[in-house]
C-alpha cells in the first residue's frame, strides 16, 4: 500500500506517494484530463500501462534533450486540445522528467504537472525541487524554470527493466547525497553493493526513499537555491562540463567532478586525503569512473557558462568531513590553475 506525504513550497505543494503502484493514476485525478510524456524505451518496456492514456513518446536520451524536444510536445499538446486545466505527467527517467517539467510550466503559461520517476537517478534526483529544462547544445541545462508537480508517483517496479548501466548512474547521485550529508548512510553504502541492491526490492525501496526525502527536505528549505540547495551540486559544477563534451553518462561524469571536488577540498579545507581515498573506493565499489582525460581549456570554457558562475566567481561545493560539505567561492581563475594542475 502506497504512503503519501505532501511537501510544502513557497506557492506550491506536492504529494508524494512512495510504495505506489502505477494503476494509482487513474484513481488520483478521476475525470480530469491526462496526457503522459515518456520516450521510446519506456513506451515500449510499458505498451499496456500507456495504452490506457493519451501519450506523446520523445526520443530517448541526453543528446534529445533539446529545445526541439519541447517544440514537438508543444505542437502535440495543440493537436489533442490540452488546456492548462490538463494533467501532462512526465513517465520516465531525469530527460523525461526535465523536458515535461519544463514545457508544462511553459505551455499557456503553466499547466498541471506530475512525475512517475522510472530510472533510480530520477527517483532519488531529478524528478524533485521542480528544476526542469534542456540543454543548449553542449551546454547542460542552460534553459529552464523550477515548477513543481502537483504529485510524484514511486512504482519500483518500473526498476525491474532498468538498464544495470542506469543502475550504475543513479548510486552516483546517492553517493553524493550522502558525502554531503550523511555519513552514516556512507558507511552503508560501503557496506553494501549494487549487486545486493539489484537483487533486493526492499533494500533499494527503502534507500530510495531515504534519499528522496534527503533532497526533498533539502528542496523545500531551499527551493530557490540561495542557500543549503547548492550543496546538490557537489561534483557538478565540473561533471557538467566534462559530461557533455566527453559524451559520458551524467552518472559518470558527476563522479568525476566528485574526485576533483574533494581533491580540491583537500586544497582548501584540510579535508583528510584518506577521506578522499574512502569516497574513491566506494565509487569504484558501485563501478562507477573516478578519472578521465580532460581537455581543459574546452572544459574549461563550459564552466566558465555554468549558471553557478557570477562576477567570475564560481560556487564551488567541497567537503569539510564525509558527510558534511561547505559552499565556497572560489575565482574562476583559481578554478582553472587547479584544473591545469591536476589534468596536464
Ligand atoms: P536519467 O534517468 O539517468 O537522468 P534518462 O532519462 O536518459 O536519464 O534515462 C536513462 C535511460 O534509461 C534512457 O535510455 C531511458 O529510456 C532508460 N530508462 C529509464 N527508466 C527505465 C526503465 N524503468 N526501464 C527501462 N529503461 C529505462
Ligand atoms: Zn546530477
Amino acid at each position: 500500500m502506497e504512503s503519501k506525504t505532501t511537501y510544502y513550497f513557497g506557492q506550491a505543494q506536492t504529494d508524494i506517494y512512495f510504495q505506489a503502484d502505477k494503476s494509482l493514476l487513474s484513481t488520483l485525478n478521476p475525470g480530469q484530463n491526462i496526457i503522459l510524456v515518456t520516450d521510446e524505451n519506456i513506451h515500449a518496456a510499458y505498451a499496456d500501462f500507456f495504452a490506457s492514456y493519451k501519450s506523446v513518446i520523445i526520443k530517448a536520451g541526453e543528446i534529445n534533450k533539446q529545445q526541439a524536444a519541447v517544440d514537438s510536445i508543444i505542437s502535440q499538446l495543440l493537436e489533442m486540445g490540452a488546456d492548462k486545466s490538463t494533467y501532462l505527467i512526465g513517465v520516465g527517467g531525469g530527460v523525461v522528467t526535465d523536458i515535461t517539467g519544463f514545457a508544462a510550466s511553459i505551455y499557456k503559461r503553466g499547466m498541471k504537472l506530475a512525475l512517475m520517476p522510472t530510472s533510480i537517478l530520477a527517483m532519488v534526483d531529478a524528478a524533485l525541487g521542480g528544476k526542469n529544462g534542456v540543454d543548449a547544445g553542449l551546454y547542460k541545462n542552460m534553459i529552464g524554470t523550477i515548477y513543481q508537480p502537483g504529485f510524484i508517483l514511486f512504482d519500483y517496479d518500473f526498476l525491474k527493466t532498468l538498464p544495470r548501466t542506469e543502475w550504475i548512474n543513479g548510486f552516483a547521485e546517492i553517493i553524493k547525497h550522502a558525502a554531503i550529508k550523511d555519513a552514516g548512510m556512507f558507511s552503508f553504502l560501503e557496506e553494501n553493493d549494487l549487486e545486493t541492491f539489484m537483487q533486493e526490492p526492499q533494500k533499494i525501496s527503502g534507500l530510495i526513499e531515504k534519499n528522496a526525502r534527503l533532497k526533498l527536505d533539502v528542496v523545500t528549505r531551499d527551493e530557490k537555491e540561495i542557500g543549503e540547495r547548492k550543496m546538490l551540486n557537489f561534483g557538478h559544477t565540473l561533471g557538467h562540463a566534462i559530461e557533455n563534451l566527453h559524451h559520458l553518462p551524467h552518472g559518470h561524469a558527476i563522479s568525476i567532478g566528485m574526485v576533483a571536488a574533494a581533491q580540491l577540498s583537500e586544497k582548501i579545507l584540510g579535508y583528510p586525503a584518506e577521506e578522499t581515498a574512502r569516497l574513491i573506493r566506494l565509487l569504484k565499489k558501485y563501478h562507477l569512473p573516478v578519472e578521465c582525460n580532460i581537455n581543459v581549456p574546452q572544459v574549461f570554457k563550459l564552466l566558465a557558462a555554468d549558471k553557478k558562475v557570477t562576477a567570475n566567481q564560481v560556487d564551488f561545493i567541497l567537503l569539510k568531513k564525509t558527510g558534511q560539505a561547505e559552499v565556497h567561492s572560489l575565482p574562476l581563475q583559481s578554478l582553472e590553475n587547479y584544473l591545469n594542475e591536476m589534468y596536464s
